[in-house]
């Protein structure tokens, strides 16, 4: 998920991971050190609408794969990714939604996660995607969601998530079904869209 408007915070924790980096050299590790930036994916992509797999169990390729997400996501800059977002069907999620400047970053990695209780009340977020970008429009989603999943090394958690991290859960989430937020919108206004997506990938392939 991308955040409407500029986004002088992403600036200042890419700062952090930097520092993080040279730790890194120093002998310390940090689970979310990435590898490699991966290619998101642009809509319309049919794989954007299938249903991802569940994963059966942890290994050190899905360990990896999850720090590419997240270096990918922190480079594009977003604060969620979906593994179908770079091609692979696989229920698995990355998010950090850390809004304060100078705050530390906080990687979530989640591996089958799964929405366990929703509250009736709502809240409304202009939202954007890694894989529509430039386009923002209002979406409608319960305030406060309880999330259940596996993390990067295997534990099962649970937390109940509320303001941006509770929209971009879900929204995450969804791509793992095979639905974009632009799916919560009118015919029209997805059609207008979907449109400029085609016409920037015809772009894109000229490039
Ligand atoms: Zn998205």
């Amino acid at each position: 998920m991308r955040r409407a408007g500029p986004d002088l915070r992403v600036a200042a924790r890419k700062a952090v991971i930097g520092t993080a980096s040279a730790n890194i050299a120093q002998g310390q590790s940090l689970s979310y050190m990435g590898r490699m930036k991966r290619q998101i994916l642009i809509h319309p992509d049919p794989r954007l609408k299938k249903v991802a797999a569940p994963l059966p169990d942890l290994s050190d390729e899905l360990r990896l794969l999850s720090d590419d997400m997240l270096e990918t996501m922190y480079d594009a800059p977003g604060i969620g990714l979906a593994a179908p977002q770079i091609g692979i069907l696989q229920r698995l999620i990355v998010l950090d939604c850390v809004k304060e400047d100078g705050e530390a970053p906080r990687p979530l990695v989640m591996f089958n996660p799964e929405i366990i209780a929703a509250s009736d009340e709502t809240q409304s977020y202009e939202e954007g995607c890694l894989s529509i970008p430039e386009q923002y429009a209002p979406v409608t989603r319960p305030a406060e969601v309880t999330a259940r999943w596996m993390d990067r090394d295997g534990r099962a958690q649970q937390e109940t998530f509320g303001g941006l991290w509770a929209i971009c859960v879900q929204h995450e989430i969804d791509h793992l079904d095979g639905k974009l937020f632009i799916d919560y919108l009118t015919p029209m206004k997805r059609q207008m869209i979907t449109r400029k997506m085609q016409k920037l990938k015809r772009e894109m392939a000229r490039d």
